[in-house]
């Protein structure tokens, strides 16, 4: 069985939910439909999402409602109208929306929770008619009712671990297609609760998990996940055919946009295959995402990178023989709360790379203060705008001059490297460089082991 997902771009007007029909009734495997709500049906355009937090923000000012309400459901309204669903759906999408807009106010995450998770909510019921007007035997199915058990802060839940069992029974013998609601879940008290933004993807993977589906397939506006991002290097041609869970999440560390490795965490827990696809164009095998692939030596899977760091730098002779000292340095740094990513060190320095949002010039003063005092550096700078490149690949491992070549590559291009740091799984290394050459880096090294 396969759990297949659909983003708001596969579900933003009648064509294209006319083609993600297409896509699940070609395969009699895809029997379990995530959907998000509607999305941009061109660049200028509003998601139903950001719609919907408008019309809660009037809700909650107590401003007049009927302008942005009309708004989401003109956009229920067309799909509907344009497939001959009738206007019942219409009609009760907009009853539950104004029930929810008169709900209780008094706690605004609440009520921004509920007011979001309305735009998968109603889209799964106009997809199920939509199914149903194709003569198909298709259902809704409820986070509530199968146990979609979320905890934690409003915007911001997660699952509560219990839930696998719940859905994995609400599932035990279902018939047809189940369309089923992405990004949000229900408190053990009955409210409703969403996942951060993008949230639907965390739900398919749940539900993938769940039912020990066969494959997890999340069908997006892309034909496969790019070895680079195309913004930095647009002649980038070919896709990946396969990644492996590993490769997968040292690339989107480093800022791999396609999609969010912790969002299909559960699925990766679970060892269900993956594969990103393309509603636009379904022929197309996608990305397989897998615990193991066959790998080639000597070769790279991907290349992310991404700025906003800060480095701090720091010097002392005979820095390898202080015992405590990095230590205490880390002691600093929790007692600030700042979480480092790397800290590669020679025998008379030591650098500490952190995210520069964890490190404002308030921050950086008390820091550097400290430093200074408590570990007696000969010197202590930091370097801000640095960014990182990630090289990635299974294929890297037990490879020889991997390291040399895109050393190489980035010496051609006359760009300097400040740090070097690679995994003891040699699947990645990952080389800091000023944000002013970080796309030309990008390029020099996709350069130099694609063409
Ligand atoms: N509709 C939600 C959002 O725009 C969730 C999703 O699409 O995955 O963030």
């Amino acid at each position: 069985m396969k759990v297949c997902k659909f983003g708001g771009s596969s579900l933003a007007d009648a064509k294209q939910l006319t083609k993600v029909i297409d896509i699940v009734l070609s395969d009699p495997q895809r029997r379990v439909v995530v959907v998000s709500a509607p999305g941009k049906r061109n660049k200028e355009d509003t998601k139903v999402t950001d719609l919907l937090i408008a019309l809660a923000n009037a809700g909650l000012k107590g401003e007049d409602t009927a302008k942005p309400l009309a708004a989401v459901v003109a956009r229920y309204a067309e799909i509907a109208d344009e497939l001959s669903l009738g206007d019942e759906i219409v009609k009760a999408i907009e009853k539950d929306l104004i029930e929810r807009i008169q709900s209780d106010k008094s706690d605004s995450g609440l009520y921004m929770d509920l007011m979001k998770a309305s735009g998968e909510d109603n889209n799964a019921k106009l997809v199920t008619e939509a199914f149903l007007a194709r003569g198909q035997k298709a259902r809704y199915a409820s986070p509530k009712d199968t146990g979609m058990i979320l905890k934690g802060d409003a915007g911001n839940a997660y699952l509560d671990d219990d839930s696998y069992r719940r859905l994995a029974r609400a599932f035990a013998d279902f018939e047809g297609i189940v369309i089923y609601p992405g990004f949000f879940g229900y408190r053990k008290d009955g409210s409703i609760a969403t996942f951060p933004r993008g949230g639907s993807d965390i739900t398919g993977s749940i539900l993938a998990a769940a039912i020990r589906a066969d494959v997890y397939e999340n069908f997006t506006d892309v034909d496969s996940v790019y070895p680079v991002d195309p913004r930095s290097v647009p002649e980038v041609n070919t896709g990946i055919d396969t990644m492996t869970y590993r490769e997968m999440r040292e690339l989107s560390y480093a800022g791999f946009g396609v999609f969010n490795d912790e969002a299909i965490m559960p699925a990766v827990q679970a060892r269900i295959p993956i594969n990103i696809r393309n509603t636009n164009h379904p022929s197309q095998p996608g990305t397989m995402i897998l615990q193991t692939r066959r790998v080639i030596p000597g070769t790279v899977t991907g290349i992310a990178s991404d700025n906003g760091f800060s480095n701090i730098i720091i010097d002392k002779y005979c820095m390898n023989r202080e015992i405590g000292f990095t230590r205490r340095l880390l002691t600093i740094l929790e007692d600030e709360r700042i979480p480092y990513e790397h800290i590669p060190s020679g025998i008379d320095s030591l650098s500490v790379l952190i995210r520069s949002s964890f490190l404002d010039a308030v921050k950086e003063k008390r820091v550097l203060s400290r430093i200074k005092q408590e570990l007696n550096p000969d010197s202590v700078i930091v370097t801000r705008d640095v960014s990182i490149v990630m090289v990635v690949g299974e294929g890297m491992a037990f490879s020889a001059g991997m390291l040399a070549k895109a050393t190489q590559a980035l010496a051609h291009a006359g760009i300097n490297i400040s740090m070097v740091n690679q995994g003891s799984s040699e699947i990645s290394f990952m080389l800091c460089v000023k944000t002013e050459d970080r796309n030309e880096a990008v390029r020099a090294l996709y350069h130099a082991f694609f063409d």
